[in-house]
């Protein structure tokens, strides 16, 4: 693309000519259920290299290879183990990734050189319009420059990418919000790199399922053995320090900043935070409703009540980049409890605070 080629914008409807723009070694960005994706020919690496020089991205950070259904699978993947390939089937199509162990066919530059690939097959209509049309895997991480918010909506995924790509599909807004889960197994042990909104207790019911399943069959298969590993959010920071290739590459790098300042901070802690940087540049996100005037607010200028787990992580970084655009110096944000989406909540308002 040069400068003098400018970014088609395209109805959902036309996902066929999306497909022709990725095979033909284009970029496209289009929108899935949980954040806008940046694809490409997940087996052209040429057309790959584009997605980190677009995006500003490290190219140590891997990249989420995506499929139309699971019958694709064998195109991008190696021997896989029956937990993982169950787990897969029980939360296919939607916002969950698994890491398994690649196929010859992935360029290195799509798995920063690893030999494992990660998987995830979108439920979002107009994803998977696109990947249908395709018929190869699009890898593609969110359309937001390396660092900031994901896009979530087509105007923000225009502000990060017009210029950028050869095409933006005008889709809907995304339904989740948040990037997806991602998983890894290994000998029977689940591991979550990712919060999302398959959440821990989603995850742990369909182990308790399986192993349910494995004793009926009268065996100790690989998968009745599985177990959820809990590893709290803050020690993805320890991978920081770590020497060699990290378990989960992505989780070292800064990301989902806004330009303001975000502090994170529990309910209880709320009203100290509200006196000390409370004022007419500070914006207030809180998992209740907001009525503007209230004095507890301290003059904040922009509210954010979310009357549900599920509200918060939608309107998140919609709310983040509204902020940026009223020229907040300032965002005080409430984190939810650690548990269902509160934990994939917590995790992207503390990296945003970049507290790790
Ligand atoms: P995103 O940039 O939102 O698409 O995030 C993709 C996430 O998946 C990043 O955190 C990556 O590091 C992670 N990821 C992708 N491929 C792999 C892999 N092969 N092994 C471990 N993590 C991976
Ligand atoms: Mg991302």
């Amino acid at each position: 693309m040069t400068a003098r080629d400018p970014t088609i914008i395209l109805d959902p409807a036309h996902a066929w000519r999306a497909a022709d723009i990725l095979r033909a070694g284009g970029l496209v960005v289009f929108p899935t259920e949980t954040v806008y994706g940046l694809g490409a020919n997940a087996f052209d690496p040429r057309a790959c290299s584009r997605i980190f020089a677009a995006k500003g991205r490290p190219t140590g950070n891997p990249l989420i290879v995506h499929l139309a259904g699971l019958d694709q699978l064998p195109l991008v993947a190696q021997r896989i183990e029956p937990a993982a390939r169950l787990l897969l089937e029980r939360f296919s199509p939607g916002p969950f990734t698994i890491i398994v162990p690649r196929s010859q066919r992935i360029p290195d530059v799509v798995t920063a050189g690893l030999c494992s690939v990660a998987v995830r097959i979108p439920s979002s209509p107009v994803a998977r319009a696109i990947l249908t049309h395709c018929g190869f895997p699009v890898a593609a991480p969110s359309a937001n420059r390396s660092g900031r918010p994901s896009p979530t909506d087509f105007d923000s995924a225009l502000e990060h990418m017009d210029g950028r790509v050869e095409a933006i599909v005008r889709g809907p807004d995304c339904e989740i919000g948040l990037e997806s889960t991602v998983v890894r197994v290994e000998s029977g042990r689940v591991r979550v790199l990712r919060e999302g909104a398959v959440t821990r207790e989603m995850l742990r019911e369909a182990i308790a399922d399986l192993a349910r399943l494995d004793a009926a069959a009268g065996n100790s298969a690989e998968s009745g053995s599985a177990t959820v590993e809990l590893c709290s959010g803050p020690e993805y920071g320890a991978l920081d320090a770590a020497e060699g290739p990290a378990e989960a590459p992505g989780t070292r790098y800064r990301h989902y900043r806004p330009e303001a300042a975000l502090i994170a901070v529990e309910r209880a802690d709320l009203a100290v935070a509200l006196d000390r940087y409370g004022g007419c540049a500070t914006a207030l996100l809180a998992l209740r409703p907001l009525q503007s005037g209230e004095v507890q607010h301290r003059g904040c200028s922009l509210l954010f009540g979310f009357d549900s787990l599920d509200h918060y992580a939608r309107e998140l970084y919609r709310c983040l980049r509204a902020c940026d655009q009223g020229g907040c110096e300032t965002i005080i944000a409430e984190l939810p409890p650690a548990a269902g989406m509160g934990r994939a909540l917590r995790d992207r308002l503390l990296r945003a605070a970049g507290r790790y």
